[in-house]
């Protein structure tokens, strides 16, 4: 008999779509597909060669279990100069992707029965990765019609003596909601006095529109920052998706807890492949990289969301960040029972492919990532109104 702690676990639904387009699109069909979570940027050159140095000069063993230093210091700077919190190395853990770091982290706080307050639409692995911890994913229903954003109001509704973590993530896959600042301040006050756990995931940190800045909780007083765990990664930063580095940043009490889980499962992130990563924050490039897929994704959002408002019985929220747009298609895939089923449909008759709402707590939605050329955006919004024009 299996742990009856894994006996709920499921693969990534995201990861799954994309084996099955790739599939497909190995068989000669030919797919638009909208389901890949990760940029279509190859990385940097400059990032590459880093990392070949860094084997041919044999930096191929083990590294301290929270990471080089070099990378650990370089963090910190970023931190403070980016997202204006003091983090001493000693405070960051460089991770597996930034998965491991909200793995290690939910190991390190989770007890049996704790309650995690989780805002859905969700990134489907949050509730996973609680259920395996033994703790409670209380879901907070965010509204289309407030652009899915978290709002204090509704968070208090959630709280009970057992409320241990907040999850937040802004911006938000799927949705790229983005929490303004006086909300974010007044969400962090209200964890501060209520002792509840931040973990905020940061990692579309770089893809913020429409002039926006972006905000870690953890910079906006030194209580919050005591209660926060600062989660990142290169992963979507610096399209470095499978390189495997993230991070988690927080008070070094805990740092200590997650670097000695990480060197009781993981050991460390691979070691050349930290060195790369080091080179992506140390490279003058790095930024003007980060800009220049920045400002492709803006337009490509615009250009998304102005297709998808022209389809009939459809409403969609301009999404303020991440590389996710998120329509409401409940018209339609309640004629077909539900949205997974949309989802099928849609990949048969339409040739167009995209992530089913339900697999993020949110029924009747589809995600669409629009990781892919404009052209290819068009095109595939012209298949999803084709198709859901056949069912009309
Ligand atoms: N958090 C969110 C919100 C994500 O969308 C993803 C990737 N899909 C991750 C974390 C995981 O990032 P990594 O690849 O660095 O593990």
């Amino acid at each position: 008999m299996l742990s009856k702690r894994v006996s709920h676990i499921k693969p990534a639904p995201t990861l799954a779509l994309s084996a099955k387009i790739n599939q497909l699109k190995a068989k000669g069909e030919d797919i638009v597909g909208f389901g890949a979570g990760e940029p279509d940027f190859d990385t940097p050159e400059f990032i590459k060669e880093a990392c070949i140095k860094a084997l041919k000069e044999g930096k191929t063993k083990y590294t301290p279990s929270a990471g080089i230093l070099p990378l650990r210091e370089a963090l910190s700077e970023k931190l403070l100069k980016e997202n204006k919190i003091h983090y001493n190395p000693s405070e960051i853990v460089v991770t597996a992707g930034a998965k491991m770091a909200l793995f290690l982290t939910f190991m390190a706080l989770l007890e049996e029965g704790d309650e995690v307050l989780l805002p859905a639409p969700y990134w489907v692995t949050y509730p996973e990765q609680i259920l395996l911890f033994g703790a409670k994913p209380v879901i907070v229903n965010l509204d289309e019609k407030e652009g899915f954003v978290l709002t204090v109001e509704k968070l208090k509704k959630y709280i009970t003596p057992k409320t241990k973590v907040l999850v937040l993530n802004s911006p938000s896959n799927p949705t790229g909601a983005v929490v303004p600042k006086e909300e974010l301040q007044k969400i962090a006050e209200l964890c501060v006095e209520k002792n509840i756990f931040i973990i905020s995931d940061e990692c579309y940190e770089a893809f913020v529109y429409d002039g926006e800045e972006f905000l870690s909780p953890a910079s906006l007083s030194q209580e919050v920052r005591s209660i926060t765990f600062t989660v990142n990664a290169f992963s979507k930063s610096f399209s470095m998706t499978g390189w495997r580095v993230g991070y988690v940043a927080c008070p070094e009490r805990y740092a200590k807890v997650i670097a000695d889980l990480n060197s009781q499962s993981v050991s460390n992130a691979t070691s050349f492949a930290q060195w790369g990563a080091l080179e992506a924050l140390r490279n003058p490039e790095g930024k003007a990289f980060v800009e220049r897929m920045r400002s492709t994704f803006e337009r490509r959002r615009n250009l998304a969301y102005e297709l998808l408002r022209e389809i009939p019985h459809v409403s969609v929220v301009k999404p303020k960040g991440a590389f996710y747009i998120f329509p409401n298609l409940s018209y339609y895939s309640t004629k077909l029972g539900n949205d997974l089923k949309l989802a099928e449909y849609l990949l048969e008759v339409g040739k167009v492919a995209g992530v089913p709402g339900s697999a993020f707590g949110a029924e009747g939605y589809l995600r669409l990532s629009y990781c892919l050329s404009e052209e290819d955006i068009a095109e595939g919004i012209r298949r999803i109104k084709f198709a859901l024009e056949k069912l009309l």
